[in-house]
């Protein structure tokens, strides 16, 4: 996990992130985009909502984590942030934002795949 926060950090201001070429250097983690918040999405499965967004939803299990200190805010903060640049990605692309909240995080892993094929390849 360490080397996790150390890549995210280093991208941690959206104005440098570099979305033209190798975005997902973002989220090159070992398995995937599942692993990459694991902390947050172990607790998203006790949300009141399926499709919670962690942010104002009554029942939230993350918020409450945050809230008794089982998580810190900076942590959630950072899972926002990446839903809202997956977000920006989606209108860049011009594609209708519900299609892409189901398929952003089949996406990601599916090119975290690919990376880390290509990775074997390299080295
Ligand atoms: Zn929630």
């Amino acid at each position: 996990m360490g080397l996790l926060l150390t890549k995210a950090d280093r991208h941690a201001d959206p104005e440098s992130f570099p979305w033209e070429g190798e975005t997902i250097a973002f989220w090159d983690t070992d398995g995937g985009i599942e692993n990459a918040f694991p902390e947050i999405e172990r607790l998203a499965a006790d949300c009141r909502f399926a499709d919670c967004s962690h942010a104002h939803e009554p029942g939230c299990r993350v918020l409450r984590a945050v809230a008794e200190g089982e998580i810190v805010q900076e942590r959630l903060d950072s899972y926002h942030k990446m839903n809202r640049e997956l977000v920006t990605i989606a209108e860049r692309q011009h594609k209708c934002p519900d299609r892409v909240e189901k398929e952003r995080w089949k996406e990601i892993a599916l090119k975290v795949q690919a990376l880390k094929k290509r990775e074997k390849g390299v080295y």
